[in-house]
């Protein structure tokens, strides 16, 4: 089970960073209900959380933190991997890294990019995560999505990452197959779309099952904002009724963090996947 812990508006796609501090701030209440959530059915979880996050709100990172979550980074400034350089890249991770480790004084050892935006083309990329001694990464979704994913990527789940010589562990979002097709059923928006009957045939189906959350998914009065449609429809839709499938869907199954998944996963037996860059 995974949370990226960012504000409603870190769901548009093109981050206006100067704007951030004028909008109304969410993540506090909307956090809290997933804590009282994970609380209630004992759910292991990792919260990647934004750079910019930590920095803005280091009492919410101790609180997560202090009640025994794990905790990974989503990136500093919530901006696609693919729109940036290698260099703009690991600026961004470092920074956010070093964020983290100063208010929980533990080491960071999980990454997941915005919108999942590992993508074929910056998969070379996470040498900058084995550069800083980042375990796993959680950043490739293994199917089409609305600004990203990796269709090409294997169905593996966990798996390692051999590039260049270098290997990093990946453990990625889980998808399913409907009429030949992948698609998400565990997390965000696909989540929050789909009937819970659906989504609890699905998880009780599989071996693996990679959960990802946002604070904003449970949040229905999240203020209007002047973003491209399909940003503020992705947002919006499904929220509703998100609440009654998500407190079905942790009492469903017995979930746990990063790490301990990091533990608990025979790497021996894992698939090793070679990938030459571009
Ligand atoms: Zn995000």
């Amino acid at each position: 089970m995974t949370v990226d812990l960012e504000e409603w508006f870190h769901a548009f796609y093109e981050a206006d960073s100067g704007a951030w501090d004028n909008l109304e701030s969410r993540i506090n209440r909307n956090t809290d209900y997933i804590l009282d959530v994970f609380t209630k059915h004992d759910v292991g979880a990792t919260f990647f959380i934004v750079g910019w996050i930590a920095r803005k709100y280091p009492e919410l990172v101790k609180r997560i933190a202090g009640a025994g979550f794990d905790i990974g980074s989503h990136s500093d400034m919530h901006k696609v991997a693919f729109g940036m350089s290698k260099q703009g890249f690991m600026e961004d991770v470092k920074r956010s890294v070093s964020t983290l480790e100063e208010i929980i004084c533990c080491k960071v050892k999980s990454y997941r990019a915005p919108f999942f935006s590992i993508t074929e083309s910056v998969i070379q990329y996470l040498e900058t995560l084995h550069q800083l001694q980042i375990e796993v990464d959680s950043s490739i979704c293994p199917c089409k999505t609305v600004y990203s994913g990796y269709p090409n990527f294997p169905e593996y789940g966990p798996c390692f990452l051999e590039i260049d010589g270098w290997q990093i562990k990946e453990i990625p979002v889980s998808t399913t197959r409907f009429l030949g097709q992948r698609f998400i059923y565990s997390g965000g928006g696909y989540f929050r779309l789909l009937p819970g009957w659906l989504i609890k045939r699905c998880f009780q189906s599989k071996n693996y099952n990679h959960s990802y959350f946002h604070p904003r998914d449970f949040d229905v009065v999240q203020p209007d904002y002047h973003a491209s449609l399909v940003d503020n429809i992705k947002r919006k839709i499904g929220v509703s009724g998100a609440r009654q499938k998500f407190e079905m869907l942790a009492s469903l199954l017995q979930f746990t963090d990063i790490q301990s998944a990091n533990k608990l996963i025979d790497w021996s037996e894992a698939p090793v996947v070679k990938i030459s860059p571009k």
